[in-house]
């Protein structure tokens, strides 16, 4: 059973949310309150939580695999791969290294 105090919205950091039915394959999703957006909630938000994505990057940094990284961080190889990604988009310097 989720919490609702354990997560936030993805857009605004707000704590209140409310549950808004469940998408197609089952994952829950949620309405933020605050700013009135959607957003699901599924086994890809643990790579979300706070410090995550900084671990992700500086494990990449540090030459680890993504297995490595997986194993580390409890989080699958698509977790991994979109992070990146998303990362790659805010910093496109990343990947010129
Ligand atoms: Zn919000």
């Amino acid at each position: 059973m989720i919490h609702t105090s354990e997560i936030e919205c993805p857009h605004c950091h707000s704590n209140d949310l409310v549950k808004n039915g469940k998408s197609s394959n089952g994952t829950q999703k949620w309405q933020c309150n605050s700013c009135k957006k959607h957003f699901r909630l599924d086994y890809r938000y643990k790579a979300w939580e706070a410090g995550t994505k900084e671990k992700i990057i500086e494990l990449t940094l540090n030459s680890s695999g993504v297995r490595d990284i997986g194993r580390v961080l409890h989080i699958s190889k698509d977790t991994f791969c979109a992070v990146l990604k998303k990362n790659a988009k805010n910093q496109p310097l990343f990947f010129d290294k």
